[in-house]
């Protein structure tokens, strides 16, 4: 379906940009849709096509294809226009601020565009994290690792700038700012964002001749091995810091974390510092007490049970747990005694327990509790 865009804009065939600009202005401020709330949807409607007609008569490429033919062509294949295809938002910010009260670049307020997201733009996270699974072993006695990652460093051949000698132009896209306008949604305005130059990437320059290094981005693709210390007893989840080896964008570089993932040790239970091992002795050591031998890691403990240990009771062994990280000493190992009751007897074992269970007539001993 063919617009007549001069029509449209009110101007005729042969006008100059600048009369077709002064056109959009003044018609921009006649029917923007919030200056005309009784008959809203009629003006975005207008204002809308008017939009379109500007779009395609202010670029003079357009503008030719358009007289040649009639129509153009927003995207291969697309000729109906949407508020993606509007390039000119900067160009009318005086506009919009004027009418709208300066809610244009604020990001915030309320109005028209009170869905501009914010100009700071800090640029994506460089920021990498790792994981690493860590035996509770080493967690106990501190050990380093060499953590083998890939990451962007920064070019150091055009030092991050992607410009041979370091040379640069400024960008003939968003001729500095470093910011396109990008606007999203069906209907009006639903959603204008600011967003980083795709041709500049947000610098606002471009280089003059390409490094040939970094064919231009500033960084190249490198694998790291790096020594990371565990220190002892280090917690789960632990967080190490190393600042600047997280991936590089230019002159930006962000930080690696490590985090440590400490995986239990079997039969060895661990609560911050302090270690809990479960340890199986026959009734008749728990009654009589004896010396058991504990397994902690690479150390062999010799731990007492004392005499009329009762099932499930702890015996503390004050600090031989879990190294304490930044300070001095360790926490605690609890052995949890469990008494095991035998599921079979012999005759003659059968026959000494019943002689002492007359020897002990108290009901509620600890041997009937078994
Ligand atoms: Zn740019
Ligand atoms: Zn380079």
């Amino acid at each position: 379906m063919a617009k007549d865009y001069y029509q449209i804009l009110g101007v005729s065939k042969t006008a100059s940009q600048d009369e077709i600009k002064s056109a959009f202005r003044k018609l921009a401020r006649q029917y923007h849709p919030d200056a005309n709330p009784e008959n809203k949807k009629a003006a975005e409607e207008k204002f809308k096509e008017i939009s379109e007609a500007y779009e395609v008569l202010s670029d003079p490429q357009k503008r030719s294809v358009y007289d040649r033919t009639g129509s153009v062509e927003f995207e291969p294949g697309r000729q109906d226009f949407n508020w993606q295809d509007f390039t000119h938002f900067s160009d009318f910010e005086d506009i919009f601020n004027r009418i709208f009260g300066g809610g244009f670049n604020t990001g915030g307020g309320s109005g028209f565009f009170s869905n501009f997201s914010n100009f700071s733009n800090q640029g994506p996270d460089l920021d990498l994290a790792i994981r690493v699974q860590i035996p509770l072993e080493d967690a106990y006695y501190g050990t380093s690792r060499i953590v083998k990652y890939k990451r962007n460093k920064t070019c150091e051949v055009c030092g991050g700038t992607g410009a041979e000698g370091g040379q640069l132009d400024i960008c003939p896209v968003c001729h500095g700012t470093g910011q396109e306008r990008v606007v999203q949604g069906q209907g009006f305005f639903r959603m204008v964002s600011v967003t980083t130059c795709r041709t500049c990437g947000g610098r606002g320059k471009v280089p003059k001749k390409i490094c040939p290094n970094c064919k231009g981005s500033g960084t190249v693709s490198v694998t790291e091995n790096l020594e990371v210390k565990i220190p002892k007893g280090a917690p789960n989840n632990l967080k190490i810091r190393f600042k600047g080896k997280g991936q590089a964008l230019r002159n930006r570089v962000g930080d690696l974390f490590v985090i440590l993932n400490i995986s239990d040790a079997p039969g060895i239970k661990r609560q911050e510092d302090d270690l809990y091992i479960d340890k199986e002795v026959s009734f008749g050591e728990a009654a009589l007490g004896t010396d058991i031998d504990v397994n902690l890691f690479r150390e062999k403990l010799t731990v007492h049970i004392p005499s009329g240990t009762q099932p499930g009771e702890r015996i503390r062994i004050k600090g031989a747990g879990m190294p304490h990280m930044n300070r001095s000493g360790s926490g605690d190992l609890y052995v949890r005694v469990n008494v095991e009751v035998p599921k079979k007897l012999t005759q003659r074992q059968r026959e000494l327990i019943a002689q002492l269970m007359e020897e002990t007539p108290k009901k509620k001993s600890w041997f009937s509790k078994l």
